[in-house]
């Protein structure tokens, strides 16, 4: 999710910042521009390079945009459900981007609905809009406070009319966004590495229960919520965010280093070489292997040409993406014991694979290392980890994990071990997280009003 306020190539901007945070999605992405007139909108399914055109940005003029990069976890995949969302009205346009679910959603809509609203997508981000238009309040701005204030779960907002961007985070500050200034322009970000890409200064994380009001005539910030603790995604830590990316000012990289130098103090192994999945567990291997001393070698490389085969919709495509992605390097592993480190394991199908590629390659043991604990529940919070089912954690214990994937040994990192990881000197992460994928202990309410497939998991799970 990106959005800049006050640039001249408000729409060109956003590209290159969606640009880099393509990692956090790739169904489908979207720009919504303000020309201080009216709001336009270019989305579509693919990646950001297949939706923008030199052609198709040069038509988006205006002066501030907010893009998104769709990684579905609720509603549909069809193009109306590509982000922004816009929408108009005799006022005016409103635009919206997401990042995150909103657990209440199901319930909202029904209400909604039979008070006579109609839904455009099946997204549940379309309900924040239904909220505000239906406020008693006439000021834009006490409307969204007061949806706001309606709604539960993981949320980062973006909303655009023609005279304003409001930005909010929910008050457990699930997810990552991050404020900066591009000269005179203000920026917004899920991820400080877009801020890099186009050269613009980092301020700071917005915090969880802010609004920020971006106008012409500049920034105005309030607390919304005064419940607002941070439960920041641990696994933003572990796997998806960019390296290069800070969240509460701890670089990501650092952060997983840390995770593979504690992996390796609590798993140690007799082993001749570490090596990592590249890109995601690159940095962790290199902690695991300055920590125990054995050296780093390139045991994997990857076919940068195929996306990532998580966010692959269907397990089949996402096996055979496996298979596309991932190749031994023969030389390295060939005769030797092996440390694989990898960030986590959700379906247990990346490391299946992976354990029979480096057999394959000739590896003599492969013993299996995980910087993320146990991933035993679902994510409601807009990880794409949805039911205990998938979950091979969640149903197998480790030794049966090891025998599944085909390892030597295998051994995940402790949650007191990933807290102490993750501290930083300072102010650092230490203001809490969210570990709910590992210990079940989930930072908001998790609505059961719904008939939806995860609501009922969780119940089953409690
Ligand atoms: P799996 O193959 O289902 O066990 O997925 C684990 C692999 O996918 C790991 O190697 C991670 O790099 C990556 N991964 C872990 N969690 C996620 C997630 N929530 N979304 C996308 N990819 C993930
Ligand atoms: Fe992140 Fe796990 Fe919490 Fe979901 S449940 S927000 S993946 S830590």
């Amino acid at each position: 999710m990106f959005g800049i306020w006050g640039h001249e190539d408000a729409a060109q901007i956003a590209y290159y910042g969606l640009h880099s945070l393509q990692h956090r999605g790739q169904e489908g992405a979207g720009i919504v521009v303000n020309n201080g007139k009216e709001l336009k909108v270019h989305k579509d399914i693919g990646l950001v390079n297949d939706v923008f055109g030199q052609r198709v940005l040069e038509e988006l003029k205006g002066k501030s945009a907010i893009g998104h990069v769709r990684y579905t976890t609720a509603g549909g995949r069809g193009y109306e459900n590509i982000q922004p969302l816009l929408f108009r009205s005799m006022t005016g346009g409103i635009s919206v981007a997401h990042n995150g679910n909103l657990t209440n959603a199901y319930g909202l809509k029904h209400q909604l609905e039979s008070q006579g609203s109609i839904f455009q997508t099946t997204s549940d981000s379309e309900v924040l809009v239904h909220l505000i238009k239906r406020s008693a309040y006439v000021n834009l701005e006490d409307a969204f406070k007061s949806a706001l204030s309606m709604i539960k779960g993981a949320y980062a907002f973006l909303v655009m009319t023609e005279n304003k961007l409001m930005v909010a985070l929910d008050p457990s500050g699930i997810r990552p966004l991050s404020l900066g200034k591009l000269g005179e322009a203000y920026v917004v970000a899920s991820e400080t590495c877009a801020f890099d890409t186009i050269g613009a200064d980092y301020i700071r994380d917005v915090k969880p229960g802010e609004l920020i009001v971006i106008s012409d005539e500049g920034l105005h910030s309030e607390m919304f919520s005064t419940s607002n603790a941070r439960s920041m995604c641990g696994m933003e830590y572990i796997y998806f965010s960019r390296p290069d990316s800070d969240i509460n000012q701890m670089n990501i990289h650092t952060a997983r280093k840390n995770l593979g130098k504690q992996l390796a103090l609590e798993a140690p192994a007799d082993a001749d070489v570490v090596t990592g999945v590249p890109d995601s567990s690159i940095s962790a291997a290199i902690g695991y292997a300055e920590e125990s001393g054995i050296p780093y070698e390139l045991g994997l490389i990857k076919n940068r040409y195929v996306g990532r085969t998580f966010i692959q919709p269907s397990q089949t495509l996402r096996e055979q993406g496996v298979k596309m992605k991932l190749s031994p390097v023969r030389g390295v592993v060939e005769g030797k014991r092996v440390v694989m480190v990898d960030d986590s394991i959700v379906r247990g199908t990346t490391i299946r694979r992976i354990v029979k590629l480096l057999r394959e390659a000739g590896a003599k043991e492969i013993h299996v290392r995980i910087s993320a604990p146990p991933i035993k529940n679902p994510c409601y919070y807009g990880i794409d980890m949805k039911t205990k089912e998938e979950l091979i954690a969640a149903n197998h214990s480790i030794e049966e994990i090891k025998e599944e994937v085909g390892a030597d040994s295998i051994a995940f990192i402790s949650i007191d071990g990933m807290l102490k990881a993750l501290e930083s000197d300072g102010e650092g992460i230490g203001s809490g997280h969210c570990l709910a994928c590992f210990t079940g202990k989930y930072p908001t309410e998790i609505y059961n009003n719904s008939p939806s497939e995860h609501v009922r998991k969780y119940n089953e799970h409690v």
